[in-house]
């Protein structure tokens, strides 16, 4: 998935462009498997959601995000995914879970030491107390995450805490009206008055046409409730304006009601039932139940004022039938909202369950392999061990011993030609004493890899003892042994030993057994020829050294 695709359709999200941001994250999903880009998309998604009022598909993907946030430890996305959450559940007037999430959030956010999470938690604080009827509560948190907003200069946070406030203060004017408080309710109208001038200009300070919107909408509203019929008529044609050009769906509709609180506030009463008629008319889910359930509490009180008591009356049914159906609603979208939870958890629960499960068997695959690994290289060792000389790496007596039966057994006849040379360096034993057993080893291995250099894979080379090695000849290149042999005796005495240490100097003397060549030796085994080669290398000596002697 590409960076830039979340990017533009977060681009969409901040120009309040919420439902085509919310197609292109809903096509951008299931590309997006990785855990952080697939958390990514879900809070964006989480976030056109709540706007676009989808509360129980907000809830959905946050719940997602939340799950795979806190398996990813990633706290700062986690805070954002459950202020997403909050403010769903408060939406679908869950208060108490909206609190849970919300506090959870703002704990996050406090362990981060970030105040901008910090106060978008406490905003959706302030909305869960909304939710919990506790408006005061609500004003008061969401004053403190403005204050936050301020001193960190957060324009975002700060429109939405003034407009959350202006709202919560509307909200609270219509209760207080309903509740017959008419002293409280004019003071609690000009706050929400003075909150949606300052949205407003704060949505104008960073000129984005959705948010001035929305404060807009928030002003003619509390001016309206202030019956300040003048300055609210030019604003909803503005309003109207601007949400036609933009699609801003919800306001263009928020203006109908507008329009017909306006017409019956100027004693028009047949365009206010006219305005109130239209917006009722809309199919079901374009309309807000809010905004209806206002649209018919206004025709009631237009028919009644007008006498009309037969549409009063049906206009009252119509309204208790609403608000039947909006407590079942809310009733069936927490029950819902239940379910998804549910379902989200199982379905998280079982990914983990079976990426445990994968884990483990792949662990155990890993281990079975290391311990393979590990037991063939301690059997190459030991193998190599057994059989290898560690200083000059050539093969041992120990493996020269069972080869020489191997070699000799494979030969096709008793005439084919097999050789075994006895090779011994010549007083050696004064190479260390006069250089030191360090040269003498160098000198070991030196010699090790001029003999290793000059035979064929195919023949023995052993270290026999101390500073004697074994050479043992099969077929043809055994006819010749006696050339070869002494081929490597010059090659030896010529050799630049003064490149081991200055003044070094080394000769080999040689004792060669054959057998099937000429009228070399009758043996059985190949041991004998061991022997006999001892004993010509013993000859040389004898003679002194530095020469070959035939047994
Ligand atoms: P000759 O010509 O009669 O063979 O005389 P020499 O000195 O070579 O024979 P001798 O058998 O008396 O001495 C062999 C010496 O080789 C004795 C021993 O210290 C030395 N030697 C045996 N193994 C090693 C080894 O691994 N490293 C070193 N530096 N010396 C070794
Ligand atoms: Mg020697
Ligand atoms: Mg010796």
């Amino acid at each position: 998935m590409q960076d830039s695709e979340c990017q533009s359709a977060e681009a969409l999200l901040q120009q309040g462009n919420h439902s085509a941001a919310a197609l292109r994250l809903e096509a951008l999903l299931p590309q997006a498997q990785g855990g952080p880009e697939r958390a990514r998309v879900l809070n964006d998604l989480a976030r056109a959601y709540a706007r676009l009022g989808r509360p129980q598909d907000c809830v959905r993907v946050a719940s997602e995000a939340v799950h795979l946030l806190e398996r990813q430890e990633a706290l700062g996305p986690l805070c954002e995914a459950r202020c997403n959450l909050s403010l769903a559940y408060s939406l679908l007037s869950l208060g108490r879970e909206a609190l849970e999430q919300a506090l959870s959030a703002l704990n996050l956010a406090r362990r981060l030491q970030d105040p901008e999470r910090e106060g978008w938690a406490l905003a959706r604080l302030g909305n869960a107390y909304a939710a919990l009827d506790n408006p005061a509560q609500a004003r008061e948190t969401t004053q403190l995450a403005r204050e936050i907003a301020l001193q960190h200069g957060l324009p975002e946070l700060d429109f939405a805490c003034l407009n959350n406030q202006a709202f919560f203060t509307l909200y609270e004017y219509e209760e207080l009206v309903i509740d017959g408080e008419t002293e409280q309710a004019v003071v609690v109208q000009a706050m929400a008055q003075l909150l949606s001038e300052q949205a407003v200009a704060c949505a104008q300070a960073q000129g984005n046409p959705y948010r001035i919107a929305l404060a807009l909408s928030n002003l003619v509203e509390a001016l309206l409730q202030g019956q300040d019929w003048d300055r609210a008529a030019p604003l909803i044609e503005y309003l109207d304006q601007t949400a036609q050009e933009h699609e801003f769906a919800g306001l263009a509709i928020s203006t109908r009601l507008h329009r017909a609180v306006l017409a019956r506030g100027r004693g028009q009463h047949a365009e206010a039932i006219a305005a109130a008629e239209s917006l009722l008319q809309l199919r079901g889910d374009a309309i807000l139940p809010r905004l209806q359930r206002r649209a018919l509490r206004l025709l009631y009180e237009c028919h009644k004022t007008a006498g009309a008591h037969e549409a009063a009356l049906a206009d009252l049914e119509a309204l208790m039938r609403a608000e039947r159906l909006a407590i079942r609603t809310v009733q069936l979208a927490q029950t819902e909202v239940l379910l998804i939870r549910q379902e989200v958890d199982q379905a998280m629960a079982r990914a983990e369950h079976a990426r445990a499960d994968a884990e483990r068997e792949r662990e155990r695959v890993l281990a079975l392999e290391r311990e393979h690994e590990a037991l063939r290289e301690q059997l190459a060792r030991s193998d190599r061990a057994a059989r290898e000389d560690v200083l000059t790496r050539l093969a041992n007596r120990r493996h020269a011993e069972q080869a020489l039966p191997l070699m000799w057994e494979q030969t096709p006849s008793p005439d084919t030609p097999f050789a075994v040379a006895m090779l011994d360096i010549d007083h050696f034993k004064r190479v260390n004493d006069q250089f030191g057993h360090a040269v003498g080893d160098a000198v070991l291995r030196e010699l090790a890899q001029l003999l290793r250099q000059r035979l064929r894979s195919a023949d023995l080379l052993a270290r026999w003892g101390g500073e004697e090695f074994l050479i043992g000849l099969v077929g043809p290149p055994a006819r010749d042994a006696e050339a070869v042999l002494e081929r490597l005796r010059s090659a030896v005495m010529e050799h630049p030993w003064e490149r081991v240490h200055g003044g070094l100097r080394l000769t080999i003397s040689i004792g060669l057994a054959l057998r099937g060549v000429g009228n070399g030796a009758p043996a059985e085994e190949p041991r004998e020829l061991v022997q006999a080669a001892d004993i010509a290398l013993y000859q040389a000596k004898h003679a002194g050294r530095n020469r070959l002697r035939l047994a």
